[in-house]
């Protein structure tokens, strides 16, 4: 990479924490690989601070990422927003065009990609999605636009289930909140997608016994960090195709890239920046999609 000149442009990640993201590990990779004149910052980001620096970067020809905690706070701050901010309330990528600041929310590209990834397209599918926040808003959203059968919600906390459906699917049946754990023993699913965030750390409980369904055909785990986490260990151990957050984070990435630079992102260069099983790995930032 050339050292920057007056010409280079600025991509940023705003958000708190950042200082143990991935993300300038990967997207410099893609710019590396783009022969691209442009350098990916990390830039710890108070809520005070957000809209000045948003501006200031989109206005000054840059671009970037936003991340915890400052993901639905980005929004009202944005002039144009893509349908994927509009129905998740999240935006995490943001650009200038112009003098209006444009935002999207990548996670929902991301999550199809990682979906189809293990169960090509949804279409028709039945899909277990565990959580309600944030994460499972984006998801739910990739789903019923990617055309899926039924969402069945578990979540802890059962009111935020009911919310995610009313928001999502009031009056049809596509969304149904599980009232009965019990239940899901006769049931057969295409894909269980772990949208808590249980698996962070090492010692937390898994988000579901692979026992507690009847038939799971895939289970994706949006959790990633250092090392792959035990739910998705245990669901390729009885041969259930099984993938965590990884791929979504740079799907999610690759998706933001193409905003920023109109092209396509080089995939599998930001794959080979970042760590997996088998080469060497280094701390992921929990609790992101930075
Ligand atoms: P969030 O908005 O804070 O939601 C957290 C969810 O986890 C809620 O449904 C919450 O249930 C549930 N939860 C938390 N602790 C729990 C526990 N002890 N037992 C059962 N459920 C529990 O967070 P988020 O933004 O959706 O993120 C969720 C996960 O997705 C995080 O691990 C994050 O890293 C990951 N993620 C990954 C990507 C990626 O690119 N791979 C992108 C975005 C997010 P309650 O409603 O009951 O509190």
């Amino acid at each position: 990479m050339t050292s920057p000149t007056a010409a280079t442009r600025l991509i940023a990640l705003l958000g708190d924490p950042v200082a143990h993201s991935l993300s300038p590990r990967f997207q410099n990779a893609a710019i590396r690989a783009a022969g691209l004149d442009a350098r990916y910052l990390a830039l710890r980001c108070d809520a005070a601070d957000l809209d000045g620096l948003l501006r200031g970067i989109a206005r000054a020809r840059g671009a970037g990422n936003v991340t915890v905690p400052h993901k639905q706070r980005t929004v009202p701050l944005l002039d144009e927003v893509t349908p994927a901010v509009a129905h998740t309330g999240a935006c995490n990528t943001f650009w200038g065009e112009g003098d209006a600041i444009h935002g999207d929310n990548t996670d929902v590209a991301g999550f199809a990609a990682a979906a189809r990834s293990l169960i090509g397209a949804p279409g028709g599918a039945r899909v277990l999605l565990l959580g309600a926040g944030g994460a499972a808003r984006a998801a739910l959203y990739a789903l019923l636009e990617d055309g899926v059968g039924r969402v069945d919600v578990l979540n802890r906390t059962r009111e935020r289930a009911a919310a995610l459906r009313h928001a999502f699917d009031p009056e049809g049946d596509r969304v149904r909140v599980v009232e009965d754990r019990g239940a899901l023993r006769h049931e057969d699913v295409d894909l269980v997608v772990n949208a808590t965030s249980l698996g962070l750390h090492a010692d937390d409980a898994v988000p579901l016994d692979l026992d507690a369904v009847n038939r799971i055909g895939a289970a994706l785990d949006l959790v990633y960090g250092e090392h792959e986490t035990r739910w998705i260990r245990e669901a390729r151990a009885r041969g259930v195709p099984a993938a965590d957050g990884l791929e979504m984070l740079i799907r999610q990435g690759a998706a933001a890239f193409e905003r920023w630079f109109g092209r396509p992102a080089p995939l599998q260069a930001m794959r080979d920046a970042v760590p997996r099983s088998g080469r060497p790995r280094a701390a992921a930032e929990p609790g992101s999609s930075g």
